[in-house]
């Protein structure tokens, strides 16, 4: 148990070992669970400008990030920086401060930031319940900068998206999909496509553009199948090919299976339905669920690409799961590509939680 006589939420500590050699730099936080978090190990480490090295070191990492993309320019731990995210929206920063020790320093953060990429704007977005954990309220504004246009457009391979950094979920764009979503244009062609949890309909402009021959887009948020529509609509797909329905993917699926509509392609991402160990049961149920039905929906040959992004459902478990459901929905299937987060959402080798995203690709042969 650490002892922090005096220290405020949030404040730089030097961690001494039993022998008082320094062995790194981290934040205190008495009020939270996780007392202390390292931001930077080893005895001659100096705490002053440390925030503004770790950002400068994440962004030189992720190179030249090509005009109008969008990329995560610091994912947190799996930087050396804990409780800080910074996405890049063709030049709009959206940033989410989770923790004491980066709250604290937002003004050397902001600083470093504005230095390092020369945004339009930076923009918070610390509307994440993990905030209160850390005795922190919501907070959201213009950091620096311009404010961010209603909606932002930026290039995601072959694709145009509209992204809202003010209001849209997380900091706008589930961007550790990247890399996931131009894949799926690869299994796309010809086919029918179905995306559930869409949100703002990014694997469906994908599929799409991959030459799918019609592509239906469900989410249970009214405000998402609207911004899924736009996009679609921006990258020359209107109503005739291309429907969105705003409703429970559950229902969904089961209306559809009861229907026996067949796809060539079929998209599930939820949302976490697992945050803790706790809710774990529940979660493989759910998973399994909505994974038999996809399974049931497809022709022979077609393909499911299929995610979860729960903390506690690991890889192991996750194909554990997929494999019974293809069991009890009698569909032999292949495991055509396993995948995980984008190359910008780096997570932490000593830190198997932040490795949290899977995305298996499969195909039924029989
Ligand atoms: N695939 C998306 C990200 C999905 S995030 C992308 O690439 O951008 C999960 C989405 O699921 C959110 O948009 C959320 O609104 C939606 N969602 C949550 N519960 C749902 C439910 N029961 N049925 C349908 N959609 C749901």
């Amino acid at each position: 148990m650490a002892d922090l006589p005096d220290t405020e939420p949030g404040e730089l500590v030097r961690v001494v070992d039993a022998r008082g050699r320094q062995a790194g730099v981290a934040y205190a936080n008495p009020r939270s669970k996780i007392v202390l978090r390292y931001v930077a190990r080893g005895h001659d480490v100096e705490t002053e400008g440390l925030w503004a090295r770790g950002i400068a070191a994440a962004v030189a990492r992720r190179g030249d990030v090509p005009p109008g993309e969008a990329r995560r320019m610091v994912n947190a731990e799996g930087d050396g920086l804990p409780g800080l995210i910074v996405d890049n929206y063709a030049g709009w920063l959206s940033v989410q401060l989770t923790t004491a020790g980066s709250d604290r320093a937002r003004g050397e953060i902001v600083a470093a930031l504005a230095e390092a990429l020369h945004p339009h704007g930076i923009y918070e977005r610390s509307d994440v319940p993990e905030r209160a954990l850390e005795g922190l309220e919501q907070r959201t504004g213009v950091l620096w900068g311009d404010e961010p246009p209603d909606l932002v457009e930026i290039a995601e391979g072959a694709a145009r998206l509209l992204v809202d950094v003010r209001h849209g979920q997380k900091t706008g764009l589930f961007l550790d999909q990247r890399e996931n979503r131009i894949t799926t244009a690869r299994y796309a062609r010809g086919g029918r496509v179905l995306n559930t949890f869409c949100y703002s309909g990014g694997f469906s402009v994908h599929a799409a553009l991959g030459g799918a021959r019609e592509v239906t887009s469900v989410d249970v948020s009214g405000e998402a199948c609207v911004l899924a529509r736009r996009n679609l609509e921006l990258n020359g797909f209107y109503d005739d090919g291309a429907r969105t329905h705003a409703e429970n993917a559950f229902d969904f699926l089961r209306r559809s299976a009861d229907a026996r509509e067949r796809y060539d392609l079929v998209v599930i991402d939820p949302p976490a339905f697992a945050r803790g160990r706790a809710s774990l049961a529940g979660a493989l149920r759910g998973y399994r669920e909505i994974n038999v039905r996809g399974f049931k929906l497809l022709e022979p040959g077609g393909v499911l690409v299929t995610c979860s992004c729960s903390r506690p459902v690991t890889r192991e478990i996750f194909r554990q799961v997929v494999q019974r459901a293809a069991a009890d929905a009698k569909r032999s299937v292949q495991i055509v590509e396993e995948r995980g987060h984008a190359g910008d959402h780096p997570s932490l080798l000593e830190a198997p939680e932040t490795d949290y995203l899977v995305c298996l690709i499969l195909r039924i042969i029989g």
